[in-house]
């Protein structure tokens, strides 16, 4: 007889992977010193694996915000928008979000996970939705629960996604999806193919710019601004876990089209709503999102040093534009080891396996914020290049070319 816990007493990887001390997840951080490094166990780490990327979690004009929002709030809502969970806080930040991103509405949600579940609430069975492969997680349960048919298409391959679009049933309803910047591996997606095929095949056109709002763009509105494809691109959707130093999303388009989400998605009428502090924190980082754009500017000087430093190297940093950089180890267990001897040197980066990338092209994910110091950078550089000599991971000596 089998019992269905059986699979978690019998799970070998994790298993090994404690035993071997090649185990690199749920690490306990028990203090943060501006957010560009940590304690961990006691000792200090400069931090490359958050997605604060203007560092915005430690300003203390966000974190005051977030303070005063509890003294006159509480620290919850203790339910949903539609019922009594809408605090005037959440509707100054949708109306905010509006005219930030040139759309006639937004919704904020309580996470940006649910903000791409709530994409389902549109999703009818007549309806065909045409999605990366690599699309995150969140977007592809988002699409999981619609009725709609779903149709995947190669990773950022346009002409796959065209042959889809070309053989699909005419009269449906179409939309595709599709990260603005890859989660893993910071690579952008082609809108400007992707905008010319949903009007030649008559589909609509949703971008996760949950990594690219407040860094790309002129004034920080995403990837759509950062193609000029804002009028092109239907529905957008943003988290504030990274850039805004909060927790929570956004979803804006049409009014019509956000306002039927507003009141039938079972993420957002179903679920308690953003807390006081998530939004008053939000607020305030928008508010110096569109203040401050040198942030911007040096976060991208940052992901520029960085993506050049590692190619100087002799490290494959594949594709990225952004401040996501990812370093291309290879195999799964080498990965692990590499890894394991960044965290002994002091640099806190991620290790990304299958199935968030393909077999055998696992990658250390660093990202960097706007707040890392050039001395923090060069050292993380220089144990990279002494851990990736040692691994065999780039030659002995440094390549006279990297092109
Ligand atoms: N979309 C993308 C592309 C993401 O990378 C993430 C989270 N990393 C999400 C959505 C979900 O956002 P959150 O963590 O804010 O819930």
């Amino acid at each position: 007889m089998s019992d269905v816990f059986d699979k978690c007493s019998n799970w070998k990887d994790f298993r090994i992977a404690k035993a071997t001390g090649l185990y690199p997840y749920f690490r306990s951080i028990e203090a943060s010193h501006g957010a560009t490094e940590v304690e961990i166990e006691g000792r200090r780490v400069i931090m490359v694996g958050s997605n604060n990327y203007l560092g915005l979690s430690a300003d203390p004009r966000v974190r005051e915000a977030a303070i005063k929002a509890v003294e006159k709030f509480g620290t919850t809502c203790s339910g949903s928008r539609l019922l009594n969970g809408t605090l005037a806080l959440h509707e100054e930040l949708e109306t905010k979000l509006a005219k930030f991103l040139n759309r006639e509405s937004a919704l904020v949600i309580s996470t940006g996970f649910q903000t791409n579940l709530a994409l389902s609430s549109i999703l009818g069975r007549h309806d065909i939705v045409f999605t990366d492969r690599q699309n995150h997680a969140s977007l592809v349960d988002g699409i999981r629960l619609g009725f709609a048919t779903e149709r995947k298409f190669r990773h950022n391959d346009v002409d796959h996604l065209e042959q889809l679009l070309a053989a699909a049933e005419p009269d449906a309803g179409k939309i595709i999806v599709t990260d603005g910047v890859f989660s893993m591996e910071g690579d952008l997606c082609n809108l400007p193919r992707i905008v010319e095929l949903a009007k030649k095949y008559n589909a609509r056109v949703m971008t996760d710019d949950a990594h690219s709002m407040g860094v790309l763009g002129e004034k920080g509105r995403g990837v759509p601004e950062y193609f000029g494809l804002e009028a092109e691109t239907d529905l957008v959707m943003g988290t504030f876990s990274k850039s805004f130093a909060s927790l929570g999303g956004v979803l804006a388009g049409p009014f019509e089209v956000i306002n039927y989400i507003r009141h039938k998605a079972r993420s957002v009428i179903f679920s308690a709503s953003m807390t006081p502090a998530s939004i008053a924190s939000a607020l305030k980082a928008l508010e110096i999102i569109e203040a401050e754009p040198e942030r911007r500017a040096r976060l991208l000087d940052i992901a520029e040093k960085m993506h050049n430093g590692f190619r100087a190297m002799g490290f494959d940093t594949g594709v990225s534009v952004t401040p996501v950089v990812p370093v291309h180890i290879g195999e799964q267990v080498k990965c692990f080891r590499f890894w394991k001897a960044l965290h002994e040197a002091g640099v806190f980066a991620n290790p990304v396996i299958p199935p968030a990338v393909e077999a055998g092209h696992a990658l250390i994910r660093t990202s960097f914020m706007a707040t890392h110091t050039d001395a923090q950078l060069d050292r993380v550089l220089d144990t990279f290049e002494k851990i990736g000599r040692r691994m065999e991971v780039i030659p002995e000596t440094r390549p006279t070319s990297y092109e």
